[in-house]
């Protein structure tokens, strides 16, 4: 096969052709490799890339195969992990000065999971700086575009996950999502993001963010790889307190038991709040007319109004920067990555922190921080926190009622297509709007799941968003798979090179 066959590829295609022998994963990494060297460059997808670490596991898996042994399904495909994961031995940056550099003693147990699949490692993605973003701008190191359109953003924060999956420079990726960051840039790339059930993936050893928000989850370009890779990052881990011990079911038989059931009788809800205010016109189209499509082929669906959603960004900004404030307080200049010395005056302990912290993070991570010890400081600690607080529970309430009627709610995944680069950088609201349709999700810990819903204005993707009960990931899988079918997008087909990364 010639190289640019062979990283058209999906991750499953390339596990068929690994496991016929058709082709070695040494060659599958050297396409990737190669395609890496010529093209990121254009894109920015990439932070570090692990070009002797992959091809030396790629040998590895190849003789293991060659000798006849036993080997996992998907041994020898290749994969992109997020920046924010930590990976041992090779440099975990979460796209911050402040941890330039910084080799992870230790694998995340999502790592950890993927290196017992035997997949083979190219690097780590690009990203806002610590998730923070909605369009990878964020990020202290470089650009990352939008393959679609090399003038827009990829989305963020998971930008660098989405922009490498959706240009041919990786098969599928690992993402992590607080309050939309899997499935806003899944939407502006063209591809299926999931967000598993809160303590659905382990937390070991992805820098932390918001905690009781975060979940790492796959990104892919349709919904059988997304689900393989669900299954392989999914697990129950002591190391993380939040960690559900429980029998999520395989999402891969999901994924082919809901391509022969279908929609029929399925009952689904379309957010009344998230239909209609706030979005862009061509992306309610593209949203109204599948769901006309998903009523033509027999799903039940009815208007559900949660009228608490409209606290989600107030209430996420409270909270998100609470937490992560704290999470931060850890890069001091004593204990990881950087220090920074005063440019002037006495170094004290003091001194040398103010200059770490001053000089080490990114504008918006400060922001986030100020926000973050303001709200939970004694004087505001009620009326911010609390209050946010409040506004969670009452989503909660609203999630609560929406599934005594229905099993699945829907709703466009973000409200405009992809963005140009710069059009909302210092207007820090809008930036912050782009994840009114996904933040419910985070707060009530439900499985969601964005697919691309074909081509809205200027002829880019747009993302379908579909949310299902806490646990019920399988379920959500299942239906995820037939609406696929019935979208019929075809990412290869679809994918416009016209602006974008040939
Ligand atoms: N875009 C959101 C933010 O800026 C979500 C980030 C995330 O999910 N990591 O906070």
């Amino acid at each position: 096969m010639i190289m640019n066959e062979i990283y058209k590829l999906n991750a499953k295609q390339l596990s068929e052709k690994l496991n016929a022998k058709e082709l070695s994963s040494v060659e599958i990494t050297k396409a990737f490799l190669q395609r890496l060297e010529s093209e990121d460059s254009k894109v920015g997808s990439y932070l570090q890339i692990n070009s002797d670490g992959a091809l030396e596991e790629a040998k590895l898996v190849d003789n293991t195969r060659v000798k006849g042994e036993k080997l996992p399904q998907m041994a020898g495909v290749p994969i992109s992990i997020k920046d924010l994961i930590c990976t041992k031995g090779i440099a975990t940056t979460a796209a911050s000065k402040i941890l330039e550099d910084w080799v992870p003693p230790y694998d995340a147990t999502i790592v950890e999971n993927i290196k017992k699949n035997r997949l083979v490692i190219l690097g780590k993605t690009n990203l806002d700086e610590f998730a923070m973003g909605s369009s990878t701008e964020r990020s202290a190191y470089k650009l990352c575009r939008n393959p679609w359109d090399l003038d827009t953003v990829p989305g963020g924060s998971s930008g660098g996950s989405a922009s490498s999956v959706a240009g041919y420079l990786a098969p599928f990726s690992v993402g992590t999502d607080t309050g939309g960051s899997i499935r806003q840039p899944a939407a502006f790339t063209g591809l299926v993001g999931a967000k598993p059930t809160y303590g659905g993936v382990s937390r070991y050893g992805i820098i932390a963010m918001a905690s009781s928000l975060d979940q790492a989850g796959p990104m892919a370009r349709d919904t059988r790889d997304a689900a393989i890779l669900h299954d392989i990052l999914s697990s129950y881990d002591k190391r993380d307190s939040t960690s559900l011990n429980f029998d999520f079911g395989s999402m891969e038989k999901a994924v082919i038991d809901g391509q022969k059931i279908g929609v029929s009788g399925k009952k689904i809800g379309i957010v009344k709040e998230l239909s209609g205010e706030g979005f862009a016109p061509g992306v309610l189209e593209a949203f109204r007319e599948t769901v006309d499509k998903l009523s033509d082929a027999g799903a039940e669906i009815y208007e559900i109004s949660c009228p608490n959603f409209k606290y989600s960004i107030g209430a996420y900004q409270i909270l998100m920067a609470s937490e992560a404030s704290s999470n931060l307080e850890r890069f001091d200049g004593m204990r990881y990555g950087k220090r920074f010395l005063p440019d002037s005056g006495n170094v004290t302990a003091e001194t040398m922190m103010s200059a770490t912290r001053g000089k080490g993070f990114g504008f918006e991570v400060i922001r986030r921080i100020i926000l973050g010890m303001h709200s939970l400081s004694a004087g505001s600690y009620e009326a911010h926190y609390g209050a946010a607080q409040k506004s969670r529970t009452l989503i909660l309430g609203d999630f609560e009622n929406a599934f005594k009627k229905v099993d699945y709610l829907i709703s466009p995944t973000a409200p405009t297509v992809a963005f140009k680069l710069g059009e909302q950088l210092d207007n820090p609201m809008q930036m912050y709007m782009n994840d009114m349709a996904t933040i419910p999700a985070n707060f009530a810990g439900c499985p969601a799941i964005s697919l691309p819903n074909g081509l809205a204005e200027n002829n880019l993707p747009s993302g379908f968003q579909i949310i299902a009960n806490q646990k019920a990931d399988s379920s959500m899988y299942e239906l995820a798979a037939a609406l696929e079918k019935l979208i019929g997008f075809n990412y290869d087909k679809s994918y416009s090179r016209a602006n974008g990364l040939k």
